[in-house]
């Protein structure tokens, strides 16, 4: 079965979701991250990029925010394009954890491999592969350029949060250390730790996480710059992994419920993606008991619903100008 629609009822079933959603007051800010404690809770931004390089914005789109775990999305596609997926495998894994993100208790029960490079475990094991080992500058240097590229502009560290996260991150140093002791971080565990904590403080703006988003959703062809940032093959991988962790222990119901793989953040942006059409990112501070902006996950939901776009219902899609 095919399905038409146009970039026009697109945009104003965005535009009604922006509506519609900018009244939830449901969620709280992070408040075990300082900076995002104090961040304005109405702040909200919907975006939507076409593999076009079309897009259609809406809110506070333009303003920067820390990128937090959509980091873990961008380096897992570095080491993959490093290493190549059976070593990604081995050496972290690519399975779900059911647990929250930052899970001591998943170490313990899988400790032969961190889980995925989508949770903090396996995240900090990722940013320990990043090349070359050793070196803190050149390192930070190729996950810096890796995510301008795939934003399709510059970010920038947002000073404020990284410190304020590098002060209050006792959790994920007990992460770090504890993977060392499985030998499961590549790299010294510190200065592992440090370039994750770097990389969550990242600033984005929502219209540049659309990008990243319609960047996988374009088989790694920047759509905004045509610019070629990973192979084609390496999205369907991306993408599984996002669809089976990219909202900790609530993956499943969001899969089910939205019909889109997508990755959270808990300073509050959601990326999704729908492979061969487009990226969408939503953005608002405030998130639930697992980590999850409240109001960008009913702001997708929303579009998916009313737009019938599915991932899983077999369709194929055409959407016109
Ligand atoms: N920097 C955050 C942490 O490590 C990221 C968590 C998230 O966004 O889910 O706790």
């Amino acid at each position: 079965m095919e399905k038409r629609i146009t970039k026009k009822e697109l945009s104003a079933i965005v535009n009604d979701a922006y509506e519609h959603c900018r009244k939830i007051k449901e969620g709280n800010n992070a408040s075990y991250i300082p900076y995002l404690a104090k961040e304005n809770s109405d702040l909200f931004a919907i975006s939507l990029c076409f593999v076009d390089g079309d897009t259609i914005n809406v809110g506070d789109y333009n303003y920067i925010f820390g990128m937090e775990s959509i980091s873990k999305v961008a380096t897992a596609l570095l080491i993959l394009k490093e290493y190549g997926c059976e070593t990604i495998l081995n050496m972290i894994g690519a399975d779900a954890t059911g647990l929250p993100f930052n899970s001591i208790m998943a170490i313990l029960l899988e400790n032969n491999h961190p889980s995925t490079p989508l949770v903090n475990a396996g995240a900090i094991a990722a940013v320990s592969m990043v090349s070359p080992v050793g070196n803190k500058e050149q390192k930070w240097k190729a996950i810096y350029e890796n995510i301008n590229a795939l934003c399709g502009g510059h970010t920038e560290l947002i000073d404020e949060l990284y410190h304020s996260e590098a002060l209050s991150n006792f959790n994920n140093r007990s992460i770090a250390w504890l993977l060392k002791n499985y030998n499961r971080v590549y790299d010294d565990p510190e200065l592992s730790l440090d370039l994750y904590t770097k990389q969550c403080s990242l600033g984005v703006t929502n219209e540049q996480l659309s990008t990243f988003a319609a960047t996988i959703a374009n088989g790694g062809v920047n759509p905004r710059n045509g610019t070629r940032i990973f192979e084609s093959r390496l999205s369907a991988k991306i993408i599984s992994m996002m669809a089976s962790v990219g909202f900790y222990e609530h993956s499943g119901n969001w899969l089910f419920s939205s019909g889109i793989p997508a990755k959270s953040g808990v300073s509050g942006g959601v990326m999704g993606v729908l492979p061969g059409l487009f990226g969408i990112s939503a953005f608002a501070p405030p998130i639930d008991n697992a980590g999850n902006s409240v109001r960008a996950q009913a702001a997708i939901k929303y579009i998916m619903e009313k737009s019938g776009l599915n991932i899983f219902d077999g369709c194929s899609v055409r959407i016109d100008d």
